[in-house]
């Protein structure tokens, strides 16, 4: 049997022949020209796009020998690491930049997450969200980690995923005032997530340790 492709980035696919690439976009914030550069190349190796839940454009059904050319053609993007125990994905709703009921600057907010984290190897798989009001349309819900914009600043949430046992989130911080504490808050439990070296999602964790416990990491003590 064939296996992902690690070092290219590259998933194979349920006819254990072709593989997936996809091309990180982070906040799902794209252009006409990046958007062009990406049709290209699809058409070029015959491939399907698939818009996807990490706010990306997959591209679908490449021949193994073409892996290593669609990603030189794809000039100027980061690969994304949709696989593997690492932190997948950032969801970034449009916050204040444009969206009428924005709080909080969440686009601002999640790109720095991108930069830090994006594709950071961890124990386990992790996904965080940031979105700029309570309506929650970067779904922080079901993220592992995620940031809900207030009229004063940020909800801080830790313990959400999907899949086949589901969890919500919980609230861990409330109000936290800037945009910089928040960060730190959340550089600490992602700290705390590697020390502890489990493969299970951190709202397992969460659950065995107490909210409580975790609450303290968070702002800067220890559990
Ligand atoms: S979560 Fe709030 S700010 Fe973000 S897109 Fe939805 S309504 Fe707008």
């Amino acid at each position: 049997m064939k296996l992902d492709i690690s070092d290219k980035e590259a998933i194979i696919q349920r006819d254990r022949k072709t593989y997936a690439i996809t091309p990180h976009i982070p906040a799902g914030l794209t252009t006409p020209e990046q958007l062009e550069q990406i049709a290209t190349v699809a058409r070029r190796y015959g491939a399907r796009l698939k818009l996807s839940s990490g706010q990306r454009v997959m591209l679908l059904g490449l021949a193994e020998e073409d892996i290593d050319s669609a990603w030189n053609d794809l000039e100027g993007m980061r690969r994304a690491r949709p696989f593997g125990p690492c932190i997948r994905s950032v969801k970034i709703c449009p916050g204040t930049e444009c969206c009428k009921r924005g709080q909080q600057d969440s686009v601002a907010a999640g790109l720095k997450l991108d930069e830090r984290y994006q594709a950071k190897i961890l124990p386990w798989k992790l996904k965080i969200s940031v979105s700029g009001c309570m309506n929650d349309c970067a779904e922080a819900c079901i993220k592992d980690i995620a940031l809900l914009g207030t009229s004063k600043g940020w909800h801080l949430q830790v313990g959400g995923n999907g899949g086949s046992a589901p969890r919500l989130s919980r609230r861990l911080l409330e109000h936290i005032p800037s945009e910089e504490e928040a960060l730190a808050a959340i550089e600490r439990l992602i700290n705390w997530f590697i020390s502890q070296n489990r493969k299970c999602r951190i709202g397992k964790l969460v659950d065995e340790v107490g909210l409580e416990e975790v609450r303290k990491i968070a702002l800067g003590g220890s559990a």
